[in-house]
């Protein structure tokens, strides 16, 4: 039972027969969700979300657009790290980056470290390693590896519509660094008449609560916000996200989250730049109405989740969200 993640060993007949009725119901559900693939995410009264997927790996992008997502709002680029012993070239990362770009596409660079392992980077242990060398921080120490990455997802944004999102942005001076390391690979592709998007977006992620806390000031400097809510509860509820033991404090709808997210929102909003989620959070639909209601341009998710959220922001009002959240 994949929804409730048990396995029922030997069933008695009233059990199975249990279970054939459920999953008959489940598949009518999914056929009726399945008309709603082209239909916008818009409320009753007019207000749309862009409703995007998380891509894990270039091979799975035509099936969560099967769902029904515009486009892809997270694109992990770790496993082109992971599970092999040398770094990916700027070839290889060019062909998979360009590979997805039939639709629009949030590339995230690297973000490994942590829980995320990359054997073909070098890094001595750490004690608490989410704590420690990843993400952002990584590729700032290694500026190589970063440049790298940089040149194959601008070389890929000459083939349709790319975005950059930097992960673990803790505060303004990261950001700058990144950027000025952007800029200096935008010259040298110049120079090197390698053709690009010079006006390809560049975004922070906030999943760090010192970058919420400051994210009217981080708005000013970037061209769109993306909310990690799987870091961002985390770190502001100070639990090991895969630790079972404190699992039970994982809760995004605590108010410190809420607080922390409701000012993300309006400080993207202020600076006029558009807010994204793409934790978890954004693609379990009891979330959706708040989301809504606090105002989020986007919201990115597994493929199989669009179709469910889109049902319960096309059900509702604006107002009604409003007076939820
Ligand atoms: C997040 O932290 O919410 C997120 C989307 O990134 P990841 O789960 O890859 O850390
Ligand atoms: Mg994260």
């Amino acid at each position: 039972d994949g929804t409730r993640g048990i396995v029922v060993l030997n069933p008695d007949p009233g059990t199975f027969l249990e279970y054939l009725e459920r999953q008959r119901r489940y598949v009518t559900h999914d056929r009726e969700l399945a008309k709603l693939r082209d239909m916008p995410a818009r409320t009753v009264d007019g207000c749309e979300v862009r409703l995007l997927a998380n891509l894990d790996v270039p091979d799975d992008a035509q099936s969560v657009l099967d769902h029904g997502a515009t486009g892809i709002g997270l694109f992990r680029t770790e496993f082109l790290y992971m599970n092999r012993s040398t770094l990916p070239t700027e070839e290889d990362q060019f062909e998979a980056y360009r590979q997805v770009l039939a639709r629009p596409v949030v590339f995230r660079t690297l973000d490994v470290g942590s829980d995320k392992i990359a054997d073909a980077i070098e890094k001595r242990p750490e004690a608490n390693p989410a704590l420690g060398l990843r993400a952002i921080r990584l590729c700032l120490k290694n500026i190589g590896l970063f440049r790298t990455q940089l040149r194959a997802i601008l070389r890929a944004s000459a083939y349709g519509e790319a975005r950059i999102l930097f992960p673990m942005i803790s505060g303004l001076d990261e950001l700058r660094l990144a950027k000025c390391i952007l800029d200096e690979v935008r010259r040298e592709m110049i120079e090197e008449a390698i053709p690009f998007k010079e006006d390809t977006k560049v975004g922070a992620m906030i999943e760090i609560p010192s970058a919420a806390v400051i994210a009217d000031l981080i708005a000013r400097e970037a061209d769109f916000f993306s909310v990690g809510t799987n870091d961002l509860i985390q770190y502001a509820m100070a639990i090991d996200r895969q630790n079972e033991n404190v699992a039970y404090l994982y809760e995004p709808l605590h108010p410190a989250v809420l607080r922390l997210v409701r000012h993300i929102v309006e400080s993207g909003r202020a600076a006029g730049i558009p807010v994204s989620m793409c934790g978890e959070m954004a693609g379990d639909p009891l979330f959706s109405v708040i989301l809504l209601g606090l105002g989020f341009d986007e919201l990115s998710m597994i493929g199989l989740s669009v179709p469910r959220v889109k049902k319960i922001i096309r059900s509702v009002t604006m107002d009604e969200a409003r007076i939820l959240v």
